[in-house]
């Protein structure tokens, strides 16, 4: 289903009736879809009308009824629901029983289906609307998809819980996001939203003297964007930390310091942890390590993956993010990657942040992804993806020639690479499995 109001209301009606609503991504393919449903075997399935043709067998196949839902409010399922007679009591429903199960962006490797119970979203919307002060005299400027966390959860029950507004926007364009600030009082967005409106004359004080808070998350914002957005327009966005199975676990504070590059404190009833990976015992402050999470917003496990569940449940009720990260004296927590990201080059761990952040300083840099790639003689060799300016662009030899100023000789790159963009998917997360796999014969 395309984005709509009706959408919402279909997991709403799902809540109230106790199903489990299950979203995926407008972009998936037929054959994506065959998986989903294979994996979920949902009772209704609910498409886009231009899409039921394509569906029809699948469905039959199935054993699931199938109905349209268009951008308009249109489609078979809203003539079904007009000729029902508006009384309805709600199922009763525990804080422990699912209401959703949302599939993770795949970034990793494939997407797993998150449980997610009706505690879970409550819990984390309560935690949200008094972190970030949401009354319903807000207005949400929402240009994000509503099949993931972000747009679905962490955006919308908040608003809905404050009594809030919301601007429904099919896609993010910074020209509309711009003229409609003046109705608006916050927005929530990927970091690209805001490089985009950076790249945007029309990003002033003035034009976003109605805005209260600007809201980052589901990639990293980097330091720079965070500088140069609050020179621009007086405002500190507020970044915060979040993923599908755990929905928002941290946050920058309302009032207080928000510190670019990093994602804040543990939000109300969130126990955040970081872990040595070798062998999973407490760190001290300050150290790298994993980040594992506690709390009612954790969710119940992956949808028919026991094993991968239990993987990342410690017996104390932590769950095993996967990023990796560290907490300061203050108790910021900053993430410094994914650990799946993180290079092991002839037996040293390399950090790809470390090495970003300094490259990203470069002069005529626009951003960098360093990634490790298989390597005959150190297992992985460290490799620098650059986005270099249009103008004057530094060349392979400059940009290794600075870092070797910079950092050990373990850490630098064997190779830096330019390209006019990073991979990125819709959640604007930089897809390095993607980046490995492209530049997986660079080393022979
Ligand atoms: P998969 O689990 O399928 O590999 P994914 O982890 O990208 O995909 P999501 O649940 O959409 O799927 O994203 C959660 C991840 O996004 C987090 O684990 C973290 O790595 C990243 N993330 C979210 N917010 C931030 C942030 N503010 N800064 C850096 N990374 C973030
Ligand atoms: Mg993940």
């Amino acid at each position: 289903m395309e984005k709509s109001p009706e959408v919402i209301a279909l997991f709403l009606a799902c809540a109230r009736a106790g199903a489990i609503f299950l979203p995926l991504n407008t972009a998936y393919t037929l054959a994506e879809i065959e998986y989903f449903v294979d994996d979920a075997e949902p009772k209704l399935i609910v498409v886009a009308p231009q899409r039921i043709s394509q569906l029809v067998d699948l469905a039959v196949h199935k054993g699931a009824m199938l109905l349209s839902l268009g951008v308009a409010g249109d489609g078979t399922l809203m003539e079904a629901a007009n000729q029902q007679n508006g009384a309805f009591r709600d199922v009763s429903l525990g804080w422990d029983d699912l209401v959703a199960i949302l599939y993770t962006s795949g970034t990793t490797g494939r997407s797993k289906g998150a449980m997610l119970t009706h505690g879970n979203l409550a819990s984390n919307a309560l935690a949200l609307v008094e972190t970030w002060h949401f009354t319903e005299a807000d207005t949400l400027l929402h240009a994000l998809p509503v099949y993931h966390t972000h747009g679905l959860f962490t955006a919308t029950n908040t608003l809905l819980l404050s009594g809030g507004t919301m601007l429904f926007r099919p896609k993010f364009d910074a020209e509309e996001a711009l003229r409609l600030m003046p109705q608006a009082t916050t927005m929530m967005g990927v970091p690209t939203f805001y490089t985009r409106l950076l790249q945007h004359p029309g990003l002033t004080r003035k034009a976003t003297t109605h805005m209260r808070l600007f809201i980052s998350g589901s990639a990293p914002l980097l330091a720079e964007t965070h500088a140069e957005f609050a020179a621009r327009t007086g405002h500190a966005i507020l970044e915060r930390y979040g993923m599908t199975e755990t929905n928002m676990n941290s946050s920058n504070p309302y009032d207080g310091p928000r510190i670019a590059g990093t994602v804040g404190k543990p939000l109300p009833d969130v126990d955040i942890r970081i872990t040595d990976p070798a062998n999973s015992s407490p760190l001290p402050v300050g150290e790298i390590g994993m980040i594992e999470i506690r709390g009612p917003n954790v969710f119940k496990g992956y949808w028919r993956m026991p094993e991968k569940t239990a993987e990342e449940m410690r017996a104390d009720g932590f769950f095993i993010t996967g990023d990796l990260g560290r907490i300061d004296d203050n108790g910021y927590v900053s993430i410094v990657g994914r650990g799946k990201d993180l290079i092991i080059t002839g037996g040293f761990n390399v950090y790809p942040k470390e090495i970003e952040t300094e490259i990203d300083l470069i002069e005529g840099v626009v951003e960098s992804a360093v990634i490790g790639i298989p390597h005959r003689d150190f297992g992985e060799g460290v490799t620098a993806i650059v986005v270099a300016s249009n103008g004057t662009p530094p060349t392979e030899a400059a940009i290794l020639a600075h870092l070797q100023s910079r950092l050990a000789k373990f850490k630098l790159p064997k190779r830096v690479l330019f390209v006019d963009d990073l991979p990125r998917n819709a959640m604007g997360k930089v897809q390095k499995a993607l980046m490995r796999q492209t530049y997986s014969d660079l080393y022979g």
